[in-house]
């Protein structure tokens, strides 16, 4: 039996009886399984897997139809999922099975989708290459010895590596996509408040934002409609209606002007990738788009500001991490003292445990205003260089990172070159706008990503010009060859 590869491919495939859930569920399992030595899932959920594609397939056959009914997912292990390990990555929350499921685990469950288990990620989503993961690092499936990229490096490398069709993510300062161009795929960092985050397993929380990680552009649209919408247990969750993405799907290119992120294409991208991003700008001017160039001159501060205003949130946020009320506790405690600072100490990870000291100082008594306030007005002076930029263009388009997979270990010593990984997506993260990345091509046959990033709530033509470039294009049906064991 062939399966198709797609959400939409399997959405019509169930539909028209050609295999069951239980089936194609079985087959994803069976794959997860020969090609665990990716490390791509924390959890698999084998037994609810299969109990939940056969009440899928109990409620097909009873006439029942849900848009995404029977079709196997994954979550990234940051979203909480009821009874089920929800790790982020730490050892931390090593036993942590919360009472509830995540708004977006919530929606998607209503509307049939099957999940698989819980993908690796970068401890409490910090980390470009899922080095940073307690359960160990994901395999780029491009090359094993190469990283996905982080945080949500095991969703994306699990939908390269064919272990789900469509997986969640999420992106504070380029999570989504900077995985998904070293994976190959397509991910979208929705607007920030389109998706609730109720539920979601907090890092930086004036920038988190989950999103949809899927081989194309019409997949990514499949789930994002699911998955978008105001939640009343979200303050920050958006009160705008959710259009419908996939029949915006077609809405033509051509007449809208593009710009090209000038800032971006200059010293530190590499070259083979330049030559990529420059032969995708030629396929959109070829739907008729018109190619403008724009500057965004204080996008160049936007890693120190990101490296000021994250770890600040995250030390605030972290701190519900106590050993008491939440996962890890060290043993034989001697006092209370002891039990907080050898908990946290033994639970977090090293580059978790930097960046709350390092936001514990930006936020405290006589360094706010150096650091904290400064960061957050070059944070609007970024904001204001993309709402000028739209006042001229409909969307930019850019590199997502500045070179295809790097291998394990390479940056690790290197906090600042890793930090220079999200040296493109950080812009669009702080000035709370959507942005997607998909695969334009192979570099010495490593993917390499275009990011497009549009204005707040227009998903809609970032996702509809991502889908019209893959409908005259083919790298988004590349797939790397893997040995199954
Ligand atoms: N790599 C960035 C960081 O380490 C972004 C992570 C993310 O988007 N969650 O913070």
């Amino acid at each position: 039996m062939t399966y198709a590869e797609t959400v939409a491919g399997q959405i019509s495939d169930l539909a028209a009886g050609k295999y069951s859930s239980e089936e194609l569920t079985r087959h994803y399992l069976q794959r997860i399984e020969a090609l665990k030595t990716l490390n791509c899932y924390i959890t698999v959920t084998s037994e609810s897997a299969l109990a939940a594609a056969r009440r899928a397939d109990s409620a097909r056959a009873a006439g029942h139809s849900l848009p995404l009914l029977g079709v196997p997912i994954a979550h990234k292990d940051i979203f909480c999922t009821r009874n089920e390990l929800t790790t982020a990555g730490s050892r931390m929350l090593y036993n942590f099975a919360p009472p509830y499921d995540a708004m977006v685990v919530d929606k998607l469950e209503k509307a049939g989708a099957v999940m698989l288990g819980k993908t690796n990620m970068d401890e409490f989503a910090m980390g470009s290459s899922n080095e940073n993961s307690f359960y160990g690092p994901v395999r780029n499936p491009w090359d094993v010895t190469r990283v996905p990229g982080g945080s949500s490096g095991g969703s994306a490398a699990a939908v390269a590596a064919g272990l789900c069709a469509a997986a969640t993510g999420t992106d504070t300062g380029g999570s989504i996509r900077q995985p998904a161009a070293l994976c190959g795929i397509t991910g979208l960092k929705p607007t920030y408040g389109r998706v609730s985050r109720w539920g979601m397993i907090a890092f930086a929380s004036s920038l988190d934002q989950a999103g949809p990680m899927t081989q194309t552009a019409m997949d990514a649209a499949l789930m994002l409609g699911i998955m978008a919408g105001v939640d009343p247990r979200d303050s920050t969750s958006i009160d705008s209606p959710v259009p419908d993405y996939v029949s915006s799907l077609e809405t033509p290119v051509s007449g809208m002007t593009i710009g090209i992120c000038e800032d971006f294409m200059a010293e530190g991208l590499d070259t083979a990738s330049e030559v990529r991003i420059a032969d995708a700008i030629r396929v959109f001017e070829s739907l008729g788009a018109t190619i403008k160039p724009i500057r965004l001159p204080h996008v160049r501060y936007s890693v120190p500001a990101y490296y000021v205003i994250a770890p600040a949130e995250a030390s605030a946020n972290l701190s519900r991490y106590d050993g008491v009320r939440f996962g890890y506790r060290c043993k034989d405690p001697a006092s209370l003292e002891d039990l907080y600072k050898r908990s946290r100490s033994e639970g977090i990870g090293p580059e978790v445990q930097r960046r709350i000291m390092v936001g514990a100082f930006t936020l405290s008594a006589g360094f706010y205003d150096a650091y904290y306030r400064k960061a957050q007005q070059v944070r609007r002076l970024i904001s204001n260089d993309f709402k000028s930029a739209f006042d001229q263009v409909d969307f930019l388009v850019g590199p997502t990172s500045p070179q295809p997979a790097f291998r394990l270990g390479e940056k690790s010593d290197d906090q600042v070159s890793m930090y220079l990984q999200d040296i493109y997506t950080i812009g669009a993260s702080l000035a709370g706008l959507p942005a997607l990345s998909m695969p334009v091509g192979l570099a010495a046959g490593l993917p390499v990503g275009l990011q497009l990033i549009g204005r707040h709530l227009d998903e809609a033509r970032l996702l509809g010009a991502a889908h019209q470039f893959q409908s005259r294009t083919h790298w988004h049906e590349a797939r790397p060859e893997l040995e199954i064991s």
